[in-house]
């Protein structure tokens, strides 16, 4: 056997990536659906057409159905997906009841409104390790139950399950033989209790969900079935089902409490690795399930936990200095134009156009330009874009410090606007401590991949893995600590002019 098979399933499109045993991806095939919004704030997917085209990407990247030879080479098959977003079906047809609602989808946030007035909020960090809001599942699955007609009762006779995209997915992988979910994905829907590891019955009748909807749930890498022998040729086993940012946090080797990873992508999702220590954030940060893996020596469950933040406005910012103001062509056109001066003359950027996350939660901030004078050209405002999504990730990274006690030596980068050598430096900077970009920065895909093989014994072990973790280039920080400082507070002036701006 010398491939693993992973799935990506992102928000935007399906994945599929052949990996070899140094952990190189060898052939991949990718194909978009459609995004519906029927309403403003609503974002939902066709969960058939999600199948469609991961099914449609898995034939392309294995060459079926022309030829076995590829298929009869794959180990097996890891999953990953985009978190959250929610699916209801029918447990005997297959068929979903009404489109899925995506993580994007603000519809449930009157919900949590309500919720977060009756006092719910620390009940819900204490268990879940979330904050409460539209973005997790659990009100999700309750509009589906509530607004589908004899939703509920169905659900109460066991006639519906609910799955995130990853338990979709290997419900139609097995033809309905599996209903099942790992704690990755779990942990992210308000109805799994971080410390106990299961679902939880307080949770459940909080957000009014029936039992009988609910996935087992099953550590993120280990036997999870086959798929259908109908489906690709042979039947595959599926080894790892993991969330899109926890298998990134996998790829990228960070097995060790205090290492942690950013992924640079339309907003920037940084995840710290605590170990068997579910951190509980004052910052505001979440605390997450990382992954669980049976330990090979005892065969038990060993959990992972990280702590994660989200900057909205990342890679999106530089899509606006595109789209937006038109000063630049092409997303990679950025680095010349901010190369083209030497500092950003003192004007700041705060991309605070849909508010400010962690660790400011400000939902009336908006978006700043500060310090112009009659010298600031586009050139310095492309610059003080680049210096505006390093400093936001300087300050969740900050948080995460403090929140774990941990001191972090290095952050590993990936993600689209990780391409960036102007930003990444910036980036180093500001930090004060190096910024290292692997070779592969496939790291999503690859870690689910490293799951799956691990459970395999496709890779002997995680060190194993941790050696074939390749550096593409390191940048080190140039900053003194003082120039560092002052920096970072110039900006933290500038976040206080954005902030409580808008008047709704
Ligand atoms: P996502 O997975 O969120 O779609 P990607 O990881 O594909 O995002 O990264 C795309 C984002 O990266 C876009 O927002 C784009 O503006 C930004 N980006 C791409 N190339 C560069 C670059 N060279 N410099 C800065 N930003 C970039």
């Amino acid at each position: 056997m010398q491939y693993i098979l992973a799935l990506d399933q992102g928000t935007t499109s399906s994945r599929a990536i052949l990996f070899d045993a140094h952990g190189r991806s060898v052939k991949s095939a990718q194909k978009e659906f459609r995004q519906i919004f029927p309403r403003p704030g609503w974002v939902e997917h066709d969960a058939n057409e999600i199948w469609g085209t991961q099914r449609e990407v898995i034939e392309q990247v294995l060459d079926l159905p022309h030829s076995p030879a590829l298929v009869n080479m794959v180990a097996g098959i890891a999953i990953t997906n985009q978190r959250e977003t929610t699916v209801l079906w029918d447990r005997h047809t297959g068929e979903p009841v009404a489109n899925a609602i995506v993580w994007q989808d603000r519809r449930t946030a009157d919900v949590c409104n309500a919720l977060r007035a009756k006092g719910y909020t620390q009940l819900l960090q204490d268990k879940t390790g979330l904050v409460l809001d539209a973005y997790f599942s659990a009100t999700k699955l309750a509009w589906l139950l509530d607004h589908t007609p004899g939703a509920r009762a169905r659900a109460e006779r066991g006639d519906l399950a609910f799955g995130t995209i990853d338990t979709w997915l290997l419900w139609k992988l097995t033809h309905g033989q599996v209903h099942a979910t790992d704690p990755s994905n779990a942990s992210r829907t308000l109805l799994f209790n971080l410390h106990t590891m299961q679902w939880d019955d307080e949770l459940l009748k909080l957000f009014n969900i029936p039992r009988a909807v609910l996935p087992e749930i099953r550590p993120s890498g280990g036997h999870f079935g086959e798929s259908d022998s109908t489906l690709f040729s042979r039947a595959l086993p599926i080894a790892a089902m993991i969330g899109d940012q926890q298998a990134a946090t996998f790829g990228q080797a960070c097995f060790s409490p205090g290492m942690a990873k950013n992924t640079y992508g339309t907003g920037c999702f940084m995840l710290l690795n605590t170990e068997s220590t579910p951190v509980t954030s004052a910052n505001k940060l979440l605390t997450t399930v990382g992954w669980q893996r049976k330990d090979v020596a005892t065969n038990k469950s060993l959990t992972t936990y990280c702590l994660e933040a989200s900057v909205f406005m990342g890679g999106a910012t530089i899509q606006w200095l595109r789209d937006g103001l038109n000063i630049i062509q092409s997303a990679a056109d950025v680095e010349s134009l901010a190369q083209s001066v030497s500092d950003v003359g003192d004007t700041y950027l705060v991309p605070a156009f849909t508010g400010l996350g962690a660790p400011h939660w400000d939902g009336h901030a908006r978006g700043t330009l500060v310090g112009m004078t009659r010298g600031t050209t586009k050139a310095h405002i492309a610059r003080a874009a680049l210096e505006a999504i390093a400093l936001q990730v300087a300050d969740v990274f900050d948080a995460m410090q403090k929140d774990s006690g941990l001191a972090l030596s290095e952050l590993r980068v990936d993600g689209g606007a990780s391409k960036n050598n102007l930003l990444m430096q910036i980036q180093a900077d500001f930090l004060g401590i190096p910024v290292i970009r692997p070779s592969v920065t496939e790291t999503t895909a690859l870690g689910a991949a490293y799951m799956a093989g691990l459970a395999l014994g496709f890779w002997s072990d995680t060190a194993q893995i941790s050696s074939q973790w390749l550096v593409d280039r390191r940048f080190e920080p140039h900053l003194s600590e003082a120039e560092r400082l002052a920096k970072r507070a110039r900006w933290h002036q500038a976040v206080e002019r954005a902030k409580g701006w808008a008047q709704d």
